[in-house]
């Protein structure tokens, strides 16, 4: 993984000239005079200019190639520049390049119609939003007018978007700047055996008690006031919280119960991420509303929705739905869509992800747990694994402490570090690796990739 010094073709004939160290000046120099970025102090960031990209792969201007197991933020589900996604926004813009949503448009509706197809239930219809926060947005939007109530519940450890309502439903550190929020929304525990909030010490004991914790917080926050309960099916940010068996099943009866909306946020996880096209289809539980992002297209273009089971879009048919959004829907965003399912058709992306996650990831992440002090847990599924890192395997003591101020902070930071010299993009968060390479990783780079981060975990077993 030397730099490249030579000039090079990608496999769509576009020619980099690397080392180009004015073009990296330049990217630099206007990036900090120019560009806010998000969640970060402004001076304390140092942001890679990446000059390119291709499958698994991207590559600064110094040539320098990284295998990006972060999936850019966990989007780039069919990897950089693949070829049929260029060419269908490339044909569509060529075609008609944007149309509002009031009017009906072909690939909105073949999107909508395909999504359908693999959606569980009734859930037949779909509201094209941006991106996964106005997803969230909406989807309780949906819920509260159909319900005619306000209260929402979401879980401690979940992200759901940085705008508005969604960040109010967001139970991690990133909501605290932005309180008080939404007054209407309470949070309570999900399940996490491995910290768990309930005292359990098995998997059945922490579905049970997780349960009864959520039906007393919707009895005591007054049942009927609740609108909808968000739930990200499998937690992403958080630590790829893998919820054990029965408890997404046992959420769904609660919210039949009490007549509530329960809303999977999808966003990080649909779409393939863990083998299926939803995550609810590895659990046997069908939501009433699904938000999707990020692997519907690979954030090709932005685009997000809700998916909406038939009772509630029914509600709608003769009732103003109050809300929408310039972009909805928007075709170049659609035909990134459509070229993402006959790919995930034509290359059988969902087999594969099962494949090598259980063939290739699992195995090897679970045998790091005899060589490396420093993994308290792992977990996961498909190609969507967490390694918890601890100082101390006995107290589980994180490596960092939560909330520690950034993902940077030593030690993580030392071994994020190492893996970027070795060519590996990592996703850090607090005190979690996650390994999230594109589902198209060839065999060849995962284990490759998977052989640097546990090298790299050398250093955290230094702590
Ligand atoms: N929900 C989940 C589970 C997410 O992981 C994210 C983003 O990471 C969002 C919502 C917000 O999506 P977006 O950044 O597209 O607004």
């Amino acid at each position: 993984l030397t730099p490249t010094t030579v000039a090079f073709a990608d496999r769509h004939g576009v020619e980099y000239a690397l080392p180009d160290a004015a073009a990296d000046a330049q990217v630099r120099a206007d990036d900090r005079a120019h560009v806010f970025h998000s969640w970060s102090a402004q001076k304390q960031i140092d942001p890679l200019p990446v000059a390119g990209g291709d499958g698994a792969t991207f590559w600064d201007y110094s040539g320098k190639r990284y295998l990006d197991f972060s999936s850019q933020l966990v989007n780039l589900n069919l990897g950089h520049q693949h070829p049929d996604l260029v060419a269908a926004i490339q044909n569509q813009a060529g075609r008609l390049a944007t149309i509002q949503p009031a009017m009906a448009s072909d690939v909105r509706g073949e999107l909508a119609r395909r999504i359908a197809g693999v959606a569980p239930g009734d859930l037949e219809r779909v509201f094209f939003t941006n991106g996964g926060a106005d997803a969230n947005e909406f989807a309780v939007r949906m819920a509260r007018r159909v319900t005619g109530r306000r209260t929402v519940l979401a879980a401690y450890r979940s992200y759901h978007g940085g705008s508005g309502t969604p960040i109010a439903l967001t139970g991690d550190p990133r909501r605290w700047a932005n309180e008080p929020g939404d007054p209407s929304v309470k949070h309570f525990f999900g399940p996490y055996l491995y910290r768990s909030a309930f005292s359990a010490t098995t998997e059945t004991e922490e579905t049970r008690r997780a349960l009864e914790h959520l039906e007393n917080v919707i009895v005591l926050e007054g049942a009927s006031t609740i609108a909808a309960i968000v739930l990200e099916t499998i937690v992403g940010t958080n630590g790829v919280l893998v919820p054990p068996p029965g408890y997404l099943p046992g959420v769904r009866a609660l919210c039949d119960k009490y007549g509530i909306v329960y809303i999977a946020d999808e966003v990080m996880v649909g779409f393939g991420r863990t083998g299926h096209w939803f995550a609810v289809d590895g659990f046997d539980v069908t939501p009433d509303l699904i938000t999707f992002a990020k692997g519907v297209n690979s954030g090709y273009v932005p685009l997000g929705g809700v998916i909406i089971s038939e009772r509630i879009a029914s509600f709608f048919d003769d009732v103003v739905f109050p809300g929408g959004l310039t972009y909805s829907g928007h075709p170049l965003a659609c035909a990134a869509g459509i070229a993402t399912f006959e790919v995930f058709e034509r290359d059988g992306i969902l087999e594969r992800v099962r494949d090598l996650g259980s063939r290739v990831v699992e195995p090897t992440v679970r045998g790091w747990l005899e060589r490396h002090p420093s993994l308290g847990e792992v977990r996961g599924s498909g190609l969507f694994w967490a390694l918890e890192l601890v100082r101390d395997r006995d107290t589980r003591e994180p490596l960092v402490p939560f909330n520690a101020t950034g993902a940077d902070a030593a030690p993580m930071g030392e071994v994020a570090a190492a893996c970027k010299v070795a060519g590996l993009w990592p996703f850090m968060h607090f005190n979690r690796m996650h390994i999230a390479p594109p589902l198209v990783i060839s065999e060849e780079d995962l284990v490759r990739g998977l052989a640097i981060i546990d090298d790299a975990l050398t250093v955290a077993d230094r702590y």
